[in-house]
């Protein structure tokens, strides 16, 4: 693991990331605003049922996946 390796966002966790959950705070964020977080694959259930009891979760995407379409520009 080096400086590179993105690191699950669930507080205390030092685990690599492998999912990006993508969310929008409609009070503070434009429609087409993302804000991200990252998960490993014990606290993906946790950050996404946590973003979703809000409103606030868009999408939850293969951290590959979410770096391609970066790459593409999509
Ligand atoms: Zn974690």
């Amino acid at each position: 693991m080096n400086d590179e390796t993105p690191i699950c966002s669930a507080k205390g966790c030092r685990t690599a990331a492998v999912w990006v959950l993508a969310w929008n705070n409609p009070k503070l964020h434009t429609p087409e605003r993302r804000k991200t977080w990252l998960a490993c694959d014990e606290h993906r259930e946790h950050l996404t049922q946590f973003l979703g009891m809000r409103g606030f979760l868009k999408d939850v995407v293969a951290l590959a996946e979410w770096e391609r379409r970066a790459a593409a520009g999509e």
